[in-house]
């Protein structure tokens, strides 16, 4: 694949504005959505064979979030890349104002593995809306779905407009080489680091969507069982191999016993635990993220599941407890089926020591205290949380998802990626009916006054 080839036809492409008609991108979010509809058998059993992900699971945490944000834009796009008028100053009269929105032009999308479809597809779709081209690098490791996509996608899309350029670090290293308009990154912050400083050298705008440990409070006025199966949803969907799953959870001392055992309990309720439930739970990507996950399984912290096998890169659903922030588990992101429980007495105390980590991608409450949710979300700088619920603020597309500090830069999803793939134009527009002379010599302490009095 020839790289510079491939950037300089879509160069020429972008040049040619076809991508600035409306009617044009709108066309093409419907195409790319008939294609994927066409094909959704091949894209679930691609999907499955790497790993073990389900036609369930599939739709609803990947394939409906593609279709849903493909119909918004289409619904959008008009009014979105609509110019706007906004007032006009004084000193301008007579005049008016408007933004334009106008697509970056060429830009490169790196998608991460854990939603192989919605994270590379969902920034595409957005840039495509915008009216950029694309050249998407989706992740290496799912090697079934980046191949579908690349099948899909190129054998639909013409080159110069939008076009999947499948490999590794080395491909990717050598995309970064290029200069477009606009890079996309998801992925760990180290790699987010290397993309950042790529895209320094050429003044290149960035989004970095990146993760993080994401802490989980659970206060003592809580519904416990309730709590529970919200928690045990977020934390084992995908087999914790999701970068807003509660990474770890500090529970109020006073409930600590009580909230165990509804953990434990929703476990059992929902999960095999033997590698005889593939439909309902994920494997591990690969055998290098199993073996960093089992070296977590701390045995005299264990208090449920640890069960793991090595062939089927099966981990069960595992609590461990009576963890502190010195153990191993709590040094980087887990990113897996393994969930530490922190116990605290002093809501002040718990609050520090998740200030004294990076800010995280996400953060979950659940209490039914307004004070206390108003207090941790005053104090805890992190992406996007929900309050008595996790994971699901991403599915509204009118919260922008994104994160802050190490957990990332910038915010995606509806208007707000809409508005990260372009470039507001500010115009001031004038007429030639009149041009008072206060701005031209000669100066004199009149015109400055008048100057002083319109200016405020
Ligand atoms: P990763 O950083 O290892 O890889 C992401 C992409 O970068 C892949 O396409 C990969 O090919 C490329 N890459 C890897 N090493 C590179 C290098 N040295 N130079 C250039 N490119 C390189 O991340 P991952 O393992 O795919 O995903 C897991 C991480 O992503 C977790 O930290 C998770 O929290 C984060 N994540 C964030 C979001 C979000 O929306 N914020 C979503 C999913 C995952």
């Amino acid at each position: 694949m020839d790289i510079n080839d491939l950037l300089q036809q879509q160069k020429v492409f972008f040049n040619s504005n076809e991508t600035k008609s409306v009617a044009f991108r709108i066309e093409q979010l419907k195409k790319l959505k008939s294609i994927l509809k066409s094909n959704e058998d091949s894209l679930y059993q691609a999907i499955y064979e790497d790993f073990g992900k389900s036609e369930f699971e599939t739709y609803v945490t990947e394939l409906s979030l593609v279709y849903h944000e493909i119909s918004n834009y289409i619904k959008n796009i008009p009014k979105w890349s609509k110019r706007k008028r906004v007032g006009t100053n004084l000193v301008n009269f007579p005049a008016k104002s408007y933004i334009i929105p106008e697509p970056l032009g060429n830009t490169l999308v790196i998608g991460a593995w854990n939603y192989p479809y919605q994270l590379s597809l969902l920034p595409a779709i957005t840039a495509l809306a915008a009216g950029n081209t694309v050249i998407l690098k989706p992740s290496e490791l799912p090697k079934e779905t980046a191949a579908l996509m690349a099948e899909l996608i190129n054998s639909n899309f013409p080159k110069n407009y939008f076009h999947v350029v499948e490999g590794g670090v080395d491909i990717t290293t050598e995309l970064l080489n290029h200069r477009f308009d606009k890079i996309f990154f998801t992925g760990s912050t180290k790699v987010g680091k290397i993309v950042y400083q790529a895209a320094a050298k050429h003044l290149t705008p960035v989004t970095l969507e990146l993760g993080g440990k994401s802490p989980t409070f659970v206060l003592d006025d809580t519904n416990v069982k309730m709590t529970a199966k919200r928690i045990v949803w977020a934390k084992f969907l995908n087999a914790g191999q999701t970068c807003v799953a509660p990474d770890y959870i500090l529970v109020e001392k006073t409930i600590e016993t009580r909230f165990l055992e509804a953990l434990k309990a929703e476990i059992e309720n929902h999960y095999d635990q033997n590698y005889t439930d593939a439909p309902n739970y994920l494997q591990i990507i690969n055998t290098t993220n199993f073996e960093r996950l089992v070296k977590l399984i701390n045995q005299d912290k264990l208090y449920f599941g640890g069960q793991t096998n090595k062939d089927a890169r099966f981990i069960s659903p595992t609590i461990l407890n009576k963890v502190s922030f010195e153990d191993e588990v709590m040094k980087d992101e887990i990113f897996g089926p393994i969930l530490p429980v922190i116990s605290f007495s002093n809501l002040d105390d718990a609050i520090q020591k998740v200030k004294d980590q990076p800010s995280p991608l996400s953060c979950y409450i659940y209490s039914k205290s307004n004070t206390t949710i108003k207090k941790i979300l005053k104090e805890v700088s992190f992406g996007g949380g929900a309050v008595n619920d996790s994971l699901m603020h991403l599915s509204n597309s009118k919260l922008p998802f994104g994160g802050v500090g190490l957990s990332g830069i910038g915010a995606y999803h509806g208007k707000t990626g809409f508005d990260a793939f372009s470039h507001q134009k500010s115009i001031l527009h004038k007429s030639f009916w009149l041009e008072p002379n206060l701005k031209y010599s000669p100066y004199s302490n009149m015109k400055l006054r008048i100057i002083k009095w319109l200016m405020g």
